[in-house]
């Protein structure tokens, strides 16, 4: 971000503003995290602030702090849509294009409110007055630490602000593993647990709060693996009969695509999982090195990412969407395997 805009923002920040927070759709540990990091700070600053989410999110976020005052727009429409209408600034956090907040695309694109955008996702729309993307960042909670410090407020952090930034820094970097986690991103973790961030309290509210069900499911997931050694790729398929066998609920199946690249030498893991009720295919893509799943989502899924991790959909049926999956691996092979 640059300097000028930080001065622009401390300025408007001057005046008490209404301001919109908003994460994308199906939101995840760092955009429930950096939502409500932002919303404790700026409740600092004096502001007139609400965090609306598209729709809702998983039970393992649900002991953020202040997480219950989360409006979700698919069931609180009219009184949401009154506080778009009436925002003077909108804060999106975690996305990179306005139709990844699903059903609010229209209200925020026909939004007169000053956008800021803070997202760390590959090719953003240039709709924001003032935008803070940048890729190489491990999450939207470490950048809203370093918006936070641009703005000279490290002191106003606290246990609960640190408490959503840690998570956000946690559940993206896979518990500080992927690449993208720097020593920069090491030197916030420590001042956010200085700060006050219990990490082994925050670490067992997010894994280790599982159903019995949704560990059934994970049995499921991993008895229907499928690995094409030729293509160093992994995929599981989750139907919905197998979904409605052990009881899904949202966020039963975080991270089951991981256990696909945890096999010995493959760089390309996959999951589809069948949503009879949205009539797609949700689909999960993770690599490992140089393979870039965003560009193989954003060209054959709809979709879009980072480097190793992505997400997209199709409106074919399981099977179809599999075979196509297969069907395009040859015209990657070569970047599958010289890996
Ligand atoms: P997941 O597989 O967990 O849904 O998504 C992996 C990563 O890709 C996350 O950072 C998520 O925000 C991003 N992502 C998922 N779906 C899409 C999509 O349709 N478009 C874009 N641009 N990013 C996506
Ligand atoms: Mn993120």
């Amino acid at each position: 971000m640059k300097k000028q805009d930080i001065t622009n923002i401390k300025a408007l920040l001057s005046n008490k503003n209404k301001i919109v927070i908003v994460p994308h759709k199906n939101p995840d540990g760092d955009a429930v995290g950096s939502t409500m990091g932002l919303y404790h700070y700026l409740q600092k600053k004096n502001q007139d602030v609400i965090v609306i989410a598209p729709n809702d999110y998983p039970h393992f976020l649900k002991w953020i702090p202040g997480e219950s005052t989360i409006l979700k727009h698919d069931l609180q429409t009219k009184m949401c849509n009154n506080y778009i209408r009436e925002a003077d600034i909108i804060f999106t956090l975690d996305f990179n294009a306005f139709h990844r907040a699903g059903n609010m695309e229209h209200m925020l694109a026909h939004s007169t409110a000053l956008k800021i955008m803070i997202d760390h996702h590959q090719a953003p729309d240039p709709y924001a007055t003032y935008m803070y993307s940048d890729v190489t960042m491990s999450s939207t909670c470490e950048m809203v630490f370093n918006f936070i410090n641009m703005m000279g407020d490290e002191e106003l952090i606290d246990e609960n602000i640190a408490t959503c930034l840690y998570t956000g820094i946690m559940t993206d970097t896979g518990s500080f593993r992927f690449p993208c986690t720097t020593s920069e991103t090491h030197k916030i973790i420590s001042k956010l647990i200085k700060k006050g961030a219990n990490n082994s309290q925050i670490h067992n509210n997010i894994y280790d709060t599982n159903s019995f069900e949704a560990l059934q499911l994970l049995g499921c997931a991993l008895t229907n693996l499928k690995v094409l050694q030729d293509y160093k790729t992994a995929y599981i398929t989750l139907s919905q009969e197998e979904l409605n066998k052990y009881n899904y609920k949202k966020g039963d199946t975080e991270g089951i695509v991981n256990y696909g690249l945890s096999v010995q030498g493959i760089v390309l893991a996959a999951i589809f999982i069948e949503d009879k009720q949205e009539g797609i295919i949700k689909i999960s893509l993770r690599s490992k090195g140089h393979f870039s799943v965003n560009e193989m989502s954003r060209a054959h899924f709809d979709g879009g990412g980072h480097i190793n991790a992505a997400g997209g959909k199709s409106y074919l049926s399981l099977k179809e969407t599999v075979d196509k999956f297969i069907s395009i691996l040859p015209s990657y092979k070569k970047a599958l395997t010289n890996e």
